[in-house]
């Protein structure tokens, strides 16, 4: 049974179609064995020894052995009257018993004819014999008997019994061809049905088979547009719909894997934290929808810029981004930020109330490190914010590198590099 529930529906389907197809022709294997084992039955009830010819058979030999035998030996005198009374007797009551047999088998309504005939012969026989054993009886010898009337009787009695055998096997004939017609067709017709339910069952299986096939493939044809659609519900749960950068969750996601692997493979991890400059004041002087559109271009600047396909840029909230870098030293990195600050400025987005320059700018804080073991994620970010900080108390449009984690995380005391 739990090889069975292990299957899948389609090798169950198959299993079942295997052991009804054996089932089937197990069936029809056993049945002819059984139609055949019946005819040989129903043939040696007609041919061999139960076939009521035996005992008309016997019959005709009695009055031969029995009785005319038994008469002739006592009109010779070569037994006594004593000996053949007992055997004529004998031999009578044998033939009667027989007879009785015989008649009680089914007989057909023109075979009752024959019979019913033959009985009034043998009735008539019999008299003669029952005559000739009262005579033996009473001690009387047979010497004076008449031999030819005896062999005449047996004769005529002889002839009408053969006749009445001759019937028998012809109606053994008729019944066996009858028979043997009826046979043929029971097998024909049970090969017929065999195949039919076989072919039957084939169809209805290749049809189970096809429409499995096809929910199958409509199964897969839906999961695949579904992990399609889960795909884009998850970009879209990723991806910041202004700017569409990544966002915060994604960020989320990402930074401790990414910070993870680089801490396997003791390489740089390098974290930028940006602010747009004066964009309170930015969105009081041009309105939000210029606002947006300024954090878009500056989105784009930063895609522009960052090129590599391991670069990470994140919308973290507001105006403030994220970029997350692997793989790049302190002078690299610094370069980056500069080149951030320098793309920025050159969009030439006028900023006329921003205290920084004439167009909108942005301060970055950036952290560059080896990841080693005690690095951690809160430790980066909030080094960069502070680095982020220093930029801004430095007169913005400005970008603030350090690697020393440590330091930076205590106090602002410096080796940070203000560029
Ligand atoms: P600082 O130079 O110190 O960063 O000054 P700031 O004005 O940029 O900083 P502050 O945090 O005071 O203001 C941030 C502003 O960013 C406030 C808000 O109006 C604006 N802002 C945040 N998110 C959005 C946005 O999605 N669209 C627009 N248009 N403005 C936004
Ligand atoms: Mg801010
Ligand atoms: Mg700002």
């Amino acid at each position: 049974m739990q090889f069975i529930e292990t299957l899948k529906l389609k090798s169950k389907l198959f299993f079942l179609f295997i052991i009804t197809t054996i089932a089937l022709i197990g069936m029809g294997i056993i049945g002819t064995i059984h139609i055949d084992s019946m005819k040989k039955n129903i043939d040696a009830l007609y041919f061999g020894s139960l076939v009521p010819v035996i005992e008309l058979n016997e019959i005709i030999q009695t009055y031969h052995n029995g009785l005319a035998s038994t008469i002739y030996q006592a009109s010779r005198l070569e037994i006594s009257p004593e000996q053949s009374a007992t055997q004529i007797r004998k031999s009578l009551n044998h033939i009667i018993k027989k007879w009785k047999n015989y008649e009680s088998h089914f007989k057909r309504d023109d075979e009752m004819e024959y019979v019913s005939y033959t009985d009034l012969e043998i009735n008539n026989i019999n008299k003669y014999f029952f005559k000739v054993y009262s005579i033996v009886k009473e001690g009387k010898d047979l010497s004076n008997i008449s031999i030819r009337t005896l062999e005449k009787k047996v004769f005529t009695i002889h002839k009408v019994i053969q006749k009445l055998i001759k019937y028998e096997v012809s109606i053994a004939n008729y019944e066996r061809k009858k028979f043997l017609f009826h046979y043929e067709r029971t097998k024909q017709q049970l090969g017929i049905t065999l195949v039919f339910i076989l072919s039957t069952l084939i169809i209805i299986s290749l049809y189970v088979f096809k429409s499995i096939q096809s929910d199958q493939t409509k199964l897969e044809i839906t999961t695949n547009k579904l992990k399609r659609v889960n795909k884009k519900l998850e970009n879209v749960s990723y991806t910041d719909a202004l700017t569409n950068l990544h966002n915060r969750r994604y960020f989320n996601m990402v930074y401790d894997k990414e910070l993870k692997c680089a801490q396997r493979s003791n390489d740089y991890i390098t974290f930028m934290m940006l602010d747009i400059d004066y964009f309170k004041q930015y969105n009081d002087t041009y309105g939000h929808l210029k606002g947006d559109e300024a954090l878009k271009v500056v989105a784009q600047t930063l895609k522009h810029t960052l090129k590599r396909p391991s670069d990470y840029i994140f919308r973290l909230g507001g105006e403030e981004f994220g970029v997350l870098l692997t793989s790049t030293d302190e002078s690299n990195s610094a370069k980056l930020s500069r080149d951030i600050c320098d793309a920025i400025r050159g969009q030439k987005i006028d900023h006329k109330n921003s205290l920084a320059h004439e167009y909108v700018t942005i301060s970055i804080g950036v952290v560059c490190c080896i990841a080693d073991a005690a690095l951690n994620g809160n430790i980066l970010l909030s080094c960069a914010d502070k680095m982020l900080y220093k930029s801004k108390e430095g007169g913005r449009d400005r970008c603030t590198i350090t690697s020393n984690v440590c330091e930076a995380s205590v106090g602002f005391e410096d080796d940070s590099l203000i560029a």
